[in-house]
């Protein structure tokens, strides 16, 4: 089932996530929903706090691109449960982060190249996978709607600042009544 999304303006996009204590079939059906979720909006990551869902829970599926660059099938989907970054790479490169929850909206952030995540598996053991380049970016990205942080907090100077008109667009649109 298709989750309804979570708008930038929602206070549970700045809640930091509860841990996940045992994984039930209440939380199988939430990634479940959330890989529906995240087929429907052709999204490349999704986190739990999205779908109004407070809990430590995100999908990581990097974009292949085609040879033409522009069209792109989705690559393998990893689910993370209690996730925690363990080690970052000292070297960091920038690239344009968007997000379903701010839509309309994209921008420039430094992130580290390599990362090493622990996390819990859908059998319930504690397994450590590492991660590079674009699939590190979405991991780090998708680790920050756990924590209450979005990728506009992570933009910097001019560029940010420019963004403040259309989130309040964002915001009026979504969350006035
Ligand atoms: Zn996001």
């Amino acid at each position: 089932m298709k989750l309804p999304l979570a708008y930038y303006g929602n206070p549970i996009l700045r809640k930091k996530a509860a841990q996940v204590e045992e994984i039930n079939a209440d939380i199988r059906k939430l990634i479940q929903d959330m890989i529906e979720t995240l087929d429907a909006e052709d999204g490349i990551g999704l986190a739990a706090p999205q779908v109004h869902r407070s809990v430590a829970i995100f999908l990581v599926r990097q974009p292949i691109f085609e040879r033409d660059r522009r069209t792109w099938k989705p690559g393998e989907l990893h689910i993370f449960i209690n996730p925690k970054i363990i080690a970052y790479s000292d070297e960091q490169w920038e690239n344009d982060e968007a997000c379903l929850s701010i839509p309309g909206i994209a921008g420039i952030v430094s992130r580290p190249v390599k990362i090493a995540v622990e996390t819990t598996d859908l059998e319930g053991n504690r397994i450590t996978k590492e991660f590079s380049g674009m699939e590190a970016r979405i991991v780090m990205h998708e680790n920050d709607h756990i924590n209450g942080v979005l990728f506009i907090d992570r933009v910097k100077g001019k560029e940010r600042h420019e963004m403040d008109a259309r989130l309040r667009e964002i915001k009026k649109k979504y969350h006035s009544k």
